[in-house]
């Protein structure tokens, strides 16, 4: 066996490993858990990361781990042959690709284990209009494996609810390290807000509980330092509510040519509710196709989001949106507008997104740094020039209103710096498998003309975390800010050897 040099960058270049090492690896596992090598009939869907971008990155082996020992056993294993390894905890969502690897990959997604313990006494319960909240109705203990989508049942069934994001098929663990913003979040705050415990396997082996009063510096670092920089996480404890009642949903459209009042108007609105902890908004602009006709006919901007109060308010809240469009949109819209259960507004608010190849560069906007109608005419111009793709996801923007319960929380308080904010902004573009790569070089070519016309002057100073950009410069301030000193401190005690790593790793 050879001492351990430190791991490779996660995407780097791995060190060949004698069978004999492998073995001594499938021997170390529990029953539940499997490794799989290159060939072996089980490897392909595990390589595979759901961003196809980066399906070149091919790993040496994949532990499909059942139980936190399966973890331990993998890192240690790891180490000592002096291969990096990578957790991967849902299909591998992340944008820049930070969970594939040419080492061990540690598949996360087989510890799926939910389990709820009911709150001893101290719920507060508390009406919204027609929906009846009890807050702090206990905790739910959830495996690495379990992603948005798995913890829809429990809302359905229970009226069990943690906030999440918007993708079924997003890992609660890559989620709620670098935050979590979704359709609830004003109300509940951020996923990272909710979590109260969580498992981590460091890379010496040792398996320790983070919480507030234990090791809580790395409680701190694990509510919005990103994944795969302290350890492996094997569960998060989180704080549900519980819900009685129905809640407003809205999803508004129109097309392109009421951009300037719609992204006007519902920016001022997120503005003026800021503090108003039960209306959430998302803002989009969007296209999709292949041809210029296709492109120009989708092309479109859209309002979705939900309501903790009555219906009358909420209308009264998108009064001033409900009136722009032509009569049919103005029509179309009003009736978009209703009251439904939480479970089937989850439902309408998720957007499962179709696999293949996408890029994001996201920013994070306050009230100086609003998109005014310059930059918006500018974005809606070059949506048309859209070089088109396969993928039926397409491109555009969305903008996920802030404020509320996120704002509440002081910006040093985690390490999720983004506290004084009004939107998360995410520019995207998305081509298909079978695109040429003269689509692809064009998709991304056209991603950052987009990003630049959005932003001419300077891009804003922040950027989300959990919408990763390999090209960012300045990462470092943009994800994390003041927040990034103690984040180095906080690597160098849990895992001084740098093991694990990859581009935009904390102390990278
Ligand atoms: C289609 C789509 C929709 C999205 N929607 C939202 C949204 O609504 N709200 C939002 O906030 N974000 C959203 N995101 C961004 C999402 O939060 C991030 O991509 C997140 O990192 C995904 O986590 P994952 O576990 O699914 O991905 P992975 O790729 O498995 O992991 C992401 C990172 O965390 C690390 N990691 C994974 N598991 C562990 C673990 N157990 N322990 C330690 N590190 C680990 C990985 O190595 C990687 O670096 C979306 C992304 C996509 C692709």
């Amino acid at each position: 066996m050879k001492a351990s040099p430190g791991a490779a960058a996660a995407t780097g270049t791995a060190e060949p490993v004698s069978p004999r090492d492998w073995k001594r690896l499938a021997a170390s596992l529990s029953p539940g858990a499997t490794l799989y090598r290159p060939g072996n009939p089980g490897y392909p869907p595990l390589a595979l990361p759901f961003n196809h971008r980066y399906a070149g990155i091919h790993p040496a082996g994949i532990v499909a781990c059942a139980t936190t020992r399966d973890v331990r056993e993998a890192i240690c294993w790891a180490r000592a042959v002096g291969l990096p390894a990578v957790p991967r905890s849902s299909l591998g969502h992340n944008y820049a690709g930070y969970s594939t690897t040419t080492g061990l990959l540690l598949n996360m997604s087989r510890m799926k284990k939910i389990s709820t313990v009911p709150g001893r006494g101290a719920a507060r319960s508390r009406a919204y209009g027609p929906i009846k909240v009890v807050h702090g109705a206990g905790t739910v203990t959830v495996g690495a494996g379990v992603t948005n989508g798995d913890l829809h049942p429990l809302l359905e069934d229970q009226g069990i609810f943690v906030p999440t994001g918007r993708c079924p098929s997003v890992g609660v663990a890559g989620l709620v390290l670098g935050g979590g913003i979704g359709f609830s979040d004003k109300m509940f705050g951020l996923t990272c807000d909710r979590l109260v415990a969580t498992t981590v396997v460091l890379a010496d082996g040792r398996v320790v509980e983070a919480a507030e009063d234990s090791e809580p510096d790395l409680f701190w670092a694990c509510r919005g330092g990103a994944g795969n920089n302290f350890g492996v996480h094997t569960s998060f404890t989180f704080q549900y509510e519980r819900f009685q009642g129905d809640v407003g949903f809205y999803r508004l459209s129109w097309n392109l040519d009421s951009v300037l009042p719609v992204m006007a108007t519902a920016q001022r609105i997120a503005q003026e509710t800021e503090d108003d902890k039960r209306f959430h908004l998302r803002l989009g602009i969007g296209t999709h196709g292949r041809t210029r006709d296709q492109i120009r006919a989708n092309a479109g901007v859209n309002a979705l989001g939900q309501y903790y109060g009555p219906l009358d308010e909420l209308r009264a809240v998108l009064a001033p949106l409900l009136a722009i469009g032509t009569p049919e949109e103005r029509a179309r819209n009003c009736s978009a507008v209703r009251e439904v259960t939480p479970a089937e507004a989850s439902t309408l608010l998720s957007a499962t997104t179709p696999v293949e190849k996408f890029a994001a560069k996201s920013a994070v906007l306050n009230s100086r740094t609003l998109l005014d109608d310059r930059q918006v005419a500018a974005a809606a111009e070059r949506l048309l020039d859209w070089p088109g793709s396969g993928n039926p996801e397409g491109a555009g923007l969305a903008m996920f209103a802030l404020g509320g319960e996120i704002n509440r929380v002081p910006r040093r308080a985690t390490a999720f710096v983004h506290r004084d904010d009004l939107f998360i902004l995410a520019a995207e573009t998305s081509w298909a498998d079978y695109d040429s790569p003269e689509v692809a070089a064009a998709n991304v070519h056209w991603l950052h003309d987009f990003y630049d016309a959005l932003f001419p002057a300077a891009p804003p100073e922040h950027s989300y975390q959990n919408f990763p950009d390999p090209k960012l410069r300045d990462w470092r301030e943009a994800y994390y800010g003041v927040n990034y000193p103690r984040l180095v401190r906080v690597k160098r005690k849990y895992d001084p050897t740098d093991f694990f790593r990859y581009p935009q790793g904390i102390g990278s």
